[in-house]
């Protein structure tokens, strides 16, 4: 079955999110990671994209490593700084590895570069699905926001730019991290309103350390809901009862968007196979 195949028909599912780490950095405990969670058999594994190709080597040399262990991959890539020769560049590498799936993303503008060189040929990742639609052979995914991207004036003008991703080819969405269970079904619905049809996997975080999740929500603009900061000012200072409550919220909040229709879901491993494990077998996913 093809990944869209797979995403558009089956009742449920999950995949996984791993990032690689620096280029002079060790890459085995990634694979250790994927190795414990392969088992699960996730319907993808993507690998991230440093912005501005900071990490592109390795993205590749880890998608690859997903593809030899006979796993779907999908390769994020990024368009900010970069211009179509150094896109069609990565394109043609992935490709020549047997990658045929790319998430396509604008990203942030790295600290130090140019600001009047980041938006080269892309302004946004719409500009990118264009150009990759124009080769054929890959199937494209994009990211969506459940409480609007950063930039975005509100959602529903940020819902608009999401149907025009869709419009201009991209074949499904991965959501940016949501705390907030009600805010994703709100959003689902708009969604389905404003007659967005590809799939959408719903990213899940780990939470498993109070100032990580402080840091993610504010990077990220989305919102803490009270049931959670409540589990930071009673566990914040009790590393394991947080990590308790915090694989808790997570499988609540998986089995609570299951009851309201919401079924595909993609975790963050962060590099935390034991943790993810742990909400992949409590909240049924696997
Ligand atoms: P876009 O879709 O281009 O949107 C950016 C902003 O522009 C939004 O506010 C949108 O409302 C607005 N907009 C879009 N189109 C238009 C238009 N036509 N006219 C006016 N406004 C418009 N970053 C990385 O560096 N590496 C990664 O590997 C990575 N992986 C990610 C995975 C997921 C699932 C998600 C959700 C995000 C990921 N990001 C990653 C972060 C992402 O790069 C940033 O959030 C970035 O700020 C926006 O990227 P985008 O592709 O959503 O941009």
């Amino acid at each position: 079955m093809s990944l869209i195949e797979k995403l558009n028909n089956k009742n449920h599912s999950f995949s996984l999110e791993f990032s690689p780490p620096k280029k002079d950095m060790p890459v085995d405990s990634v694979y250790v990671a994927m190795n414990k969670l392969a088992e699960f058999n996730p319907d993808f594994v993507s690998i991230t994209y440093g912005a501005g190709g900071s990490s592109r080597e390795r993205t590749v040399e880890v998608a690859s490593h997903v593809n030899d262990m006979g796993l779907e991959a999908i390769a994020h890539l990024t368009c900010v700084g970069a211009d179509a020769d150094q896109i069609n560049f990565v394109l043609d590498t992935l490709r020549s590895k047997g990658i045929h799936n790319v998430l396509a993303l604008r990203g942030d503008i790295p600290q130090g570069m140019d600001k009047s060189l980041a938006f080269i040929n892309y302004k946004y990742a719409s500009d990118l699905i264009i150009d990759i639609k124009k080769r054929s052979g890959f199937v494209i995914g994009a990211a969506a926001y459940p409480e609007g991207h950063y930039e975005a004036d509100n959602l529903n003008s940020d819902i608009q730019y999401l149907k025009q991703k869709a419009d201009v080819g991209a074949d499904f969405f991965v959501t940016q991290l949501c705390f907030d269970k009600n805010a994703l079904v709100d959003f689902f619905e708009k969604v389905y309103k404003a007659g967005i049809t590809p799939p959408i996997a719903t990213g899940i975080m780990p939470i498993l350390n109070p100032n990580q999740i402080i840091r993610m929500s504010l990077l990220s603009a989305c919102s803490i809901p009270s049931s959670l900061s409540k589990i930071i000012s009673r566990y914040g200072e009790d590393a394991d009862a947080f990590k308790k409550a915090g694989i808790e919220y997570a499988v609540n909040e998986i089995t609570g968007l299951i009851e309201n229709g919401i079924s595909k879901f993609h975790l963050y491993v962060m590099n935390k196979a034991d943790e993810t494990i742990q909400i992949i077998k409590q909240s049924g996913l696997a």
